[in-house]
């Protein structure tokens, strides 16, 4: 079997696993990715990604205390306070680090946390375009820096399993198609983008039904660093959340209508109910927490969003690809009608129900008691409007499922814990593999990219080191 010697070895060709590569070989380790992949331009989340280098939506060179508190109010106090910490100071480092490896930037908007747009910034389409893109060059820049310090990218590898002695991972098991390899080395860094395309690990931690989920990624993390990590006595987070947002139901057949229009808007201003025309989450905790509500149902395919024109020609148009009008344009279903009773006939749901939870939504509203509704409806992440204004609006909803937020713990350094928090030796992970710093029971979001990127600097920080 064919061994191959290095310091630091990557699972995974994403934003984590290449900025752990390349900035390692920029500390004068060899340094190695090894990618499934085998395109020269192989799928992977990040190089399909939107761009937006953020922290919980602040621009990420915000001062570390603004960007801890904000990354704290996201998640409602269940982010680990040494990871919030240690993504909080090297934000603005981190995204400086990418320029100067190569990536480019814009502000896409005034919006303070679209300051760093990596570019060219994505065009306003629907579908997904990502080719020559923002995300696709950053990645691009960073694997010829790797090569330029010596360093190596390997494609068509696929990571089996850790090699581990004594306690300490020392390498990993690798396949190229039928070939057996070993790649050894002081350092593994687990990042392989999460386990959202892993049906069986969304059907114990996601949903009931995962086929009725749409993947809103490229279905390249299947959760084997996740497996691996658990084999050798890591500690995991809580699985329970995952980053993603509101889409048409249309968006399971059709290709136009992924990953955007998001509905989150419409949802959070309006109601967001099932087949019996009840309420099933606080549509004002937005658009990630409602998309994880929706796959919790027994039947993630059964929920609609409800508003009405004032919310259609409000909140259906204020996203960068606003609903209103890219819904109906790219074939999206979307149900008009005079009154709330002929839109529930439209939407196959009991009249009256539905007819008695917009009422009920609409007294409490006007009556500033929304916390008393079951379930209760916060007002002061989203503000919450009346549904009122005929024509009427139904949009039947799915869950979009981008990237799993649980899964390995790691300290500050991204080194991977056993569960009395001691790192096991050589072994590290970054980016969507890791949990710990998002999630939690308000779904709070930390920023993807800036989560890989950062974790990714930091354990090869800590590799060069401790050498
Ligand atoms: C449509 C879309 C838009 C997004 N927009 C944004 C945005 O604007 N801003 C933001 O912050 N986040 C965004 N995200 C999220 C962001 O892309 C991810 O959180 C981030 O890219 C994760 O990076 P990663 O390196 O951890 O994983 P990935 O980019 O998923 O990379 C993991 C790699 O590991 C490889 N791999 C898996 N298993 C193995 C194995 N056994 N052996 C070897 N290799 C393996 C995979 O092939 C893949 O290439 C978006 C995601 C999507 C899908």
């Amino acid at each position: 079997m064919t061994v191959q010697q290095y310091d630091l070895i990557s699972m995974g060709g994403g934003y984590a696993g290449l900025a752990a590569a390349s900035r390692a070989a920029q500390l004068g380790l060899k340094a190695a990715v090894l990618e499934r992949g085998s395109d020269a331009l192989y799928a992977c989340n990040s190089r399909v990604a939107g761009g937006v280098m953020h922290i919980s939506y602040n621009d990420p060179t915000t001062a570390p205390g603004a960007l801890a508190q904000a990354i704290n109010e996201i998640t409602a106090g269940y982010a680990e306070t040494a990871l919030v910490d240690a993504i909080a100071s090297n934000a603005s480092r981190a995204v400086h680090w990418l320029r100067d490896e190569g990536a480019s930037f814009e502000q896409a908007t005034t919006a303070g946390w679209r300051n760093w747009v990596l570019a060219p910034v994505r065009p306003p389409a629907t579908h997904l375009e990502w080719k020559g893109l923002g995300s696709d060059r950053g990645l691009r820049a960073l694997e010829s820096k790797l090569h330029e310090r010596g360093g190596a990218l390997y494609r068509n590898t696929q990571v089996v399993d850790l090699i581990v002695e004594n306690g300490c991972c020392v390498g990993v098991r690798a396949k190229q198609g039928e070939q057996e390899l070993e790649f050894r080395g002081r350092a593994v860094v687990l990042a392989d983008g999460g386990f959202q395309a892993n049906e069986c690990l969304a059907g114990q931690h996601l949903t009931p039904s995962p086929q009725s989920l749409k993947q809103r990624n490229v279905r390249t993390g299947v959760g084997d660093g996740l497996r691996m990590a658990q084999a050798v006595g890591a500690s995991l987070s809580t699985l329970e959340a995952f980053y993603g947002h509101v889409l048409s139901r249309d968006a399971m057949q059709n290709d136009r209508l992924w990953p955007y229009p998001q509905l989150d808007e419409l949802a959070a201003a309006g109601l967001l109910v099932n087949q019996r025309g009840q309420r099933i989450a606080d549509e004002g905790m937005g658009g990630v927490y409602i998309t994880n509500a929706i796959a919790r149902q027994a039947d993630p395919l059964g929920t609609s969003v409800v508003f009405d024109e004032a919310i259609w020609q409000g909140p259906g148009r204020a996203a960068g690809i606003p609903p209103n009008a890219t819904l109906l344009a790219n074939g999206g279903t979307l149900f008009k009608a005079d009154s709330i009773a002929e839109l529930a006939v439209k939407l196959k749901i009991d009249a009256a129900a539905l007819e008695s939870t917009v009422r009920d939504y609409n007294t409490a509203l006007a009556d500033g008691k929304l916390g008393g509704l079951q379930p209760p409806r916060s007002a002061t992440r989203r503000k919450p409007l009346p549904v009122r204004t005929a024509p009427f609006y139904g949009a039947p909803a799915c869950a979009g499922l981008t990237y799993t937020m649980g899964g390995v713990r790691i300290n500050a350094h991204g080194q991977v814990l056993r569960p009395d928090n001691t790192a096991i030796p050589g072994l590290y992970a970054a980016g969507a593999t890791t949990g710990g710093l998002e999630g939690g029971p308000a779904v709070g979001y930390a920023g993807g990219l800036m989560k890989a990127l950062t974790f990714g600097l930091l354990a090869a920080e800590h590799v060069a080191a401790n050498r």
